[in-house]
């Protein structure tokens, strides 16, 4: 009943504002009412996320879903009816990482206009694009001209604690939602502004988490007189094996366009060396020299374990029976993941040693053969003449591996252009994003859509 009437509240408020013909345009606004939303994850909380977001399409009249996959745990999808043609899904996550406010110049939480920047968590990470998705959908909505596709909008809980009550779970309980899509643009990529030179990237792949925990066994005891096979040493003894694991390099068409950009402005050898990328993952000496040279540009080439939890002994002097390690391994797009485990069990082997997968994704890679990535392409190319765009390989990973593994293609990317410190907010102190790129991410993503639904 409470909720009913604070929805109702927010309805008449909206609808008030509504009568300022210019609020639909005020994409900053609209942002610095979400920030103050807190859906920090965990608790997640994104059900007042998703009212806010629904008073919105409730006041223009477009059909839309609240799906709750736990208490609190809100989803939203809306739909624009189109023609047969399949149809493009705009996702967003509600949810955001928390943030010490004693680390930040301003509360995260206040949503605070300062100096032509929207200071908050969420502001870049992802609720801008949130409602980069709402204002094109609103403005497609009014112009009331047929579509020819579905234009789906879909803001969706937990994605920053692996989406399994957000897209994961809709794709299970609500297959019906997903029907005929023919593209998925979600978060991933987006253009980057580095030493003065501008260049767009759109995901199409990422890399494979396989996030393994290592347990080792052995008799307990007091450490003023150790055994001969502790859990400890055993564990240490199979981290040095895997330590000496290798994984063959290799480059993908995707990782070769990426180097390739890095060529220009890199110094002598990296110059030549990254015009081909093969020279460098011939050589275990240059893959190494890589690594030191740029390790975001040699985790391109290769799988990746990186030892990131250690635990046993709560106490100084005693032996505890057990010890474990996790790793998080990141593997290449189309690597096999079952046969990596396979080889890492075999490796690592030995008495009280067992290895135990804790995540793992199915392969995927999106094609730019695709209405939506040429689309993109297409509207960065007429804005930006010149200016390069190129498909990425993303280190990391996103929701869009839930719609890839199922063959439906996905792309990850965000109409805005970062800087090297812009960029240093997701997920880090003083996350903003400046009201230039708020206009221009709302312009670009309503050109593309317009592009793709008439
Ligand atoms: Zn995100």
């Amino acid at each position: 009943m409470r909720k009913r009437w604070f929805s109702s509240l927010l309805l008449i408020l909206y609808l008030f504002c509504r009568m300022d013909p210019a609020i639909s345009d005020d994409t900053a606004k609209l942002l610095r009412d979400y920030i103050q939303l807190n859906t920090v994850n965990p608790p997640g909380n994104e059900i007042i996320a998703a009212r806010y977001l629904a008073t919105i399409l409730e006041g223009e009249g477009i059909e839309y879903e609240i799906l709750e996959s736990a208490p609190g745990r809100g989803n939203l999808w809306a739909r624009l009816k189109g023609g047969s043609e399949p149809g493009i899904l705009l996702m967003h996550h509600m949810d955001v990482v928390s943030a010490d406010a004693s680390r930040w110049q301003y509360p995260p939480f206040e949503a605070r206009l300062v100096n032509g920047r929207v200071h908050g968590r969420g502001a870049l990470d992802n609720k801008s694009a949130g409602i980069f998705h709402l204002q094109a959908l609103v403005a497609l909505h009014r112009k009331g001209k047929p579509l020819k596709r579905d234009v789906i909008f879909l803001a969706v809980a937990d994605e920053e604690a692996g989406g399994q009550l957000g897209v994961g779970w809709l794709l299970d309980k609500r297959p019906e939602l997903f029907d005929n899509l023919g593209a998925v643009l979600n978060e991933g990529s987006s253009g980057a502004l580095t030493q003065g030179k501008l260049s767009f990237g759109i995901e199409v792949t990422q890399k494979l988490p396989l996030w393994l925990r290592i347990t080792a066994e052995g008799p307990s005891g007091h450490a003023s007189v150790p055994q001969a096979h502790s859990a400890t040493a055993r564990l240490v003894e199979a981290l040095n094996k895997l330590d000496k694991v290798f994984f063959e390099p290799r480059v993908l068409p995707v990782a070769a366009d990426y180097l390739r950009s890095h060529a220009r402005d890199a110094p002598p050898p990296w110059g030549e060396l990254l015009k081909t990328p093969e020279l460098i993952t011939q050589s275990r000496a240059t893959m190494a020299a890589l690594k030191q040279y740029d390790h975001r540009l040699s985790a391109q080439l290769t799988n990746t374990c990186t030892l990131t939890r250690l635990e046993a002994s709560g106490k100084i002097n005693v032996i505890a029976a057990k010890a474990m390690a996790e790793i998080d391994c990141r593997l290449l797009p189309d690597e096999n993941p079952g046969r990596i485990l396979e080889k890492i069990k075999r490796a690592v082997a030995g008495e009280g040693i067992s290895v135990k997968p804790l995540l793992s994704f199915g392969p995927g890679v999106s094609s730019p053969d695709n209405f939506l990535y040429k689309a993109i392409e297409s509207r960065l190319a007429s804005r930006f003449p010149g200016v390069p765009v190129m498909p990425r390989l993303n280190a990391g990973f996103t929701d869009s591996h839930f719609f890839r593994e199922r063959g439906i293609p996905a792309y990850g990317f965000s109409p805005v252009i970062l800087s090297k410190e812009d960029k240093s907010g997701t997920h880090g102190d003083n996350e903003n994003i400046t009201l230039d790129n708020l206009n221009l991410g709302r312009e670009i993503l309503l050109e593309i859509l317009q592009e793709v639904v008439y």
